[in-house]
């Protein structure tokens, strides 16, 4: 049985003023509930959350993480030091990340491989931009990214392996892509772990959807029968619409 998973991507945004406003007022409004509620903020506001959150059962998690342990690597943060500080998971391959830092999915796959050595829980993300989807390529292209990620990946390595499906064209844009689009790649996505590692990973595998849900629609997407959640931008940002989002 799979547990719904809410995760909220804050991206760049927040002063610190705002990001403790917002966890103390999501304690105020949480309440003991099945669905598994993240956090990903940026690096610096994860301490703060980890203890702000204690005793609770929302886990954060960080939005990037480089593979190497240490070195000179100016203004990195490893996998190693967001162990320490006990972050849950950690976002990989963001659709941001691979249009505006140049993430190819070799970046992706060695980032993916450092973090399932540890207990952080990576969310990956994978989805085809509109040039993709307008040429009827989005299968290939989510297919080639999953594929070039888990190079290397055993069904050992992969059972706390996320995977978050976001539409390039629906992330940030207003437009989500209809339930049943989602769906069927979150099917087929399904299908591919299956033919990698077997049934029983594909059968509980967390597969999310993200591109621009909101309270008003996550009831829709998270009513799909191969979408077990939803990794959430812009609405996440705000603490009673995540908190809405939590209880869809
Ligand atoms: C995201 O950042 O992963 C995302 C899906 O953003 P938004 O919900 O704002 O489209």
């Amino acid at each position: 049985m799979r547990k719904p998973l809410i995760a909220g991507n804050w991206k760049m945004f927040k002063t610190k003023e705002e990001c403790l406003d917002f966890a103390n007022e999501l304690k105020s409004l949480y309440h003991d509930t099945d669905v598994r509620a993240v956090v990903c903020a940026p690096f610096i506001y994860l301490e703060a959350l980890k203890s702000a959150f204690v005793g609770i059962g929302i886990r954060v998690g960080a939005q990037n993480a480089y593979f190497k342990d240490e070195g000179p690597f100016t203004g990195e943060i490893s996998v190693k030091m967001l162990e320490q500080y006990q972050v849950d998971y950690c976002i990989v391959g963001h659709s941001e990340r691979r249009q505006y830092f140049g993430e190819t999915d070799e970046m992706v796959n060695q980032k993916l491989l450092r973090l399932l050595e540890g207990p952080i829980a990576p969310i990956l993300c994978i989805g085809e931009d509109l040039e993709e989807r307008e040429q009827g390529g989005e299968f290939l292209a989510v297919r080639n990214q999953l594929v070039g990620a888990l190079q290397g990946v055993t069904a050992g390595m992969a059972g706390k392996l996320v995977i978050a499906y976001e539409p390039v064209w629906a992330i940030g844009t207003g437009k989500t892509a209809a339930p049943e689009q989602a769906e069927e790649m979150c099917e087929f996505i399904r299908n591919a772990l299956e033919a990698i590692y077997g049934e029983d990973l594909a059968d509980q595998a967390p597969v999310l959807y993200g591109g621009s849900v909101r309270p008003d629609n996550i009831a829709r997407v998270m009513n799909m029968r191969n979408i077990d959640g939803a990794l959430v931008g812009g609405a996440s940002l705000n603490v009673k619409q995540f908190m809405d989002m939590i209880d869809f």
